[in-house]
C-alpha cells in the first residue's frame, strides 16, 4: 500500500490530524484551512488585500480545485493512525 501523504505541503498522515483524499490527491487539515485563508483572501483581492501565501502554493491550490470540482469524492483517510 502506498504511503498516503498531503499532495500540498508533503507531510505524512502519521504528521497531520486529519488527511484527505481526494481522486488524485490528498490535503492536510493543515492545508485546508490555508487553502480556505486563500479562498478568503481571493474575495478579498478586488479590495487591494495581498494574498498571504506565495504564488506557487496558491497556483497548485487553483489547479487542485479545478481538478476537484463536482463529482468531488473525499475520505478521511485513517484519522486514527499517528
Ligand atoms: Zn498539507
Amino acid at each position: 500500500m502506498k504511503m498516503d501523504k498531503c499532495s500540498f505541503c508533503g507531510r505524512e498522515k502519521k504528521e497531520v490530524n486529519l488527511l484527505i483524499a481526494g481522486m488524485e490527491g490528498h490535503i492536510c487539515d493543515n492545508c485546508v484551512e490555508q487553502a480556505h485563508a486563500i479562498v478568503e483572501e481571493e474575495f478579498k483581492k478586488d479590495q487591494g488585500i495581498d494574498i498571504r501565501s506565495d504564488r506557487m502554493a496558491l497556483q497548485r491550490l487553483k489547479e487542485a480545485a479545478e481538478k476537484a470540482k463536482p463529482p468531488f469524492r473525499i475520505s478521511i483517510v485513517n484519522r486514527d493512525t499517528k
